[in-house]
């Protein structure tokens, strides 16, 4: 359906699985659930299904019948959610832009050329902020009644046990969040007053540099980066990356292309976005992207060929459910390969480019920390306090703006900045998914380290952690990698130290 959004027949045959095939795959496997942690011979089970016994407990024990109609009434918000933000056109240079198409003039050299295009996609926000913030207030009521009627205090509480976090708590985001505030913030800030000096500017403004990424404009004015022009230079680059660093990684890449398992070209009636899908019949991973030849969609490439992986190391295991890893160590195995391939950059740019690509990367990875940590305070607030005003809110975010933001001068967009939150669509359509990305991250940094000083063991060490699947708790998974879950200060500073160590090799 997403390789082809055009085809009536698909789209109708993805809408008939979600309306009338879900609904029911969720009640049949409510019941499953109930039969099998019931049986008495269950806890004569292998160790291996303990994991998943769990798990399913846990989803018998928070259910709750009076939750359905609300569930839905949820969906239905987050469906008009997405309805007003994929209707979100600008018009610019005489044509009607989407938003995603709008950010390609965030990396213009001319500045005025920057700024009329912010303004022009802040605008066109503002049409619908109104909407938005009543649309995240229902939300937030629906979903503090979901946790009440399941039997907790706060939505918070639920829906760790929901998502299944056993292995860290809200304190430890709480301390995570402290973490990244002493470590990762004052060196944004100074990476952010290099970007203005060597702008020649007096203040960043918003659209000198990216709120989320910490990215923009290439700050000594070259164009922007361009690692290849057609999808075959792509995936042949890709496939030279990948035997270098490994021919059985290599030739897992390569099964994917002969197998015709790698949609990637960026064509009409595509849904946007990248993804890796396990086809689960086949077992052979699918990747989709939109590619156009930029530095992001090559690291997205890299990224989902980590996923896709993943998938193939865990392949051998028998249940789709040991198949599908937590978001917080799925995401090890993208993440890190797209740092560890980073010595095979060479393969799309000459010495020059590969640095600049290196660096660019690096420095996104520190001031995306930062506004991960936004993201997920700013939920434990809004759960915590539900019922808040809008006023309260908008106080709140901005606190955190200030604790966590860089230094970048809104004046003239006050009344924007309050409500700046409604660009995170997580927040709408999947609370609490988002400090997996920091947890992931501080995960793959771990890896990178393994490989700058031995690729081979970084490699088996992959290998190894990526074939146990889901079969084991998160901290047996990284630590089958020899990787630490923690949180302190004095890990996330030697993690993000060593990074910047490397960053100050790159740019010497
Ligand atoms: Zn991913």
């Amino acid at each position: 359906m997403t390789c082809d959004t055009e085809d009536p027949g698909k789209r109708q045959a993805y809408l008939d699985f979600i309306e009338n095939v879900q609904p029911k795959l969720s009640e049949f496997a409510d019941a499953f659930n109930r039969r099998l942690a019931g049986h008495p011979a269950v806890d004569e089970l292998p160790s291996r299904y303990d994991l998943m016994i769990k798990c399913m407990r846990t989803d018998i024990d928070i259910f709750s019948e009076e939750n359905i109609p609300l569930q839905i009434e949820e969906a239905k918000l987050e469906t008009e959610h997405s309805t007003i933000t994929g209707a979100m056109m600008v018009k610019y240079d005489g044509e009607e832009k989407t938003l995603p198409q709008m950010a390609v003039y965030f990396e213009n050299t001319d500045r005025s050329i920057r700024e009329s295009a912010w303004r022009g996609v802040v605008s066109r926000m503002q049409q619908d902020t109104e909407r938005l913030s009543e649309i995240y207030d229902e939300l937030i009521q629906i979903r503090h009644l979901i946790a009440t009627n399941a039997g907790f205090d706060d939505y918070r509480s639920y829906i760790f046990q929901a998502k299944h976090r056993y292995d860290y708590s809200l304190d430890d985001c709480l301390q995570f969040h402290d973490s990244i505030e002493s470590v990762c913030v004052p060196l944004m800030h100074q990476i952010h007053e290099e970007r203005r000096d060597a702008l020649g500017v007096d203040t960043l403004r918003p659209w000198d540099v990216s709120e989320k990424s910490g990215g923009g404009v290439d700050i000594h004015g070259r164009p922007p980066l361009q690692p290849f022009d057609t999808v075959d230079e792509l995936v042949s680059g890709c496939s030279n990356v990948f035997h270098n660093m490994s021919p059985e990684i290599g030739g897992m890449f390569d099964m994917l292309r002969d197998r015709n398992s790698l949609d990637l070209e960026s064509r009409k009636g595509k849904a946007p976005g990248g993804y890796q899908a396990n086809l689960e019949k086949t077992r052979i991973p699918f990747i989709f992207m939109n590619a156009a030849g930029t530095q992001g969609n090559l690291t997205t490439m890299i990224h989902e060929a980590g996923h896709a992986f993943h998938s193939c190391y865990s392949s051998e295991l028998d249940l789709i459910d040991e198949r599908n890893p937590p978001l917080e160590f799925a995401e090890v195995a993208s993440m890190s390969m797209e740092l560890m391939s980073h010595p095979e950059w060479g393969e799309f740019y000459d010495e020059e480019d590969a640095r600049r690509a290196k660096a660019d990367h690096l420095e996104g990875i520190v001031c995306f920390m930062p506004w991960m940590a936004t993201i997920d305070a700013f939920q434990h607030w809004v759960y915590a306090n539900p019922k808040h005003t809008r006023e309260e809110r908008a106080e709140y975010w901005l606190g955190l703006r200030r604790r966590f933001g860089p230094r970048t001068d809104w004046s003239g967009f006050e009344e924007l900045k309050e409500t700046s939150w409604q660009s995170q669509l997580h927040l709408f359509q999947v609370p609490f998914y988002y400090v997996e990305y920091g947890i992931a991250q501080l995960g793959a940094l771990q890896l990178w380290q393994y490989h700058r000083k031995d690729a081979a063991d970084a490699l088996s060490r992959y290998a190894l952690a990526m074939s146990l699947g889901n079969t084991k708790p998160l901290p047996e998974l990284f630590g089958a990698a020899g990787l630490n879950l923690g949180f302190g200060e004095e890990h996330v500073g030697s993690l993000i130290g060593e990074l910047n160590e490397a960053l100050g090799e790159i740019q010497a």
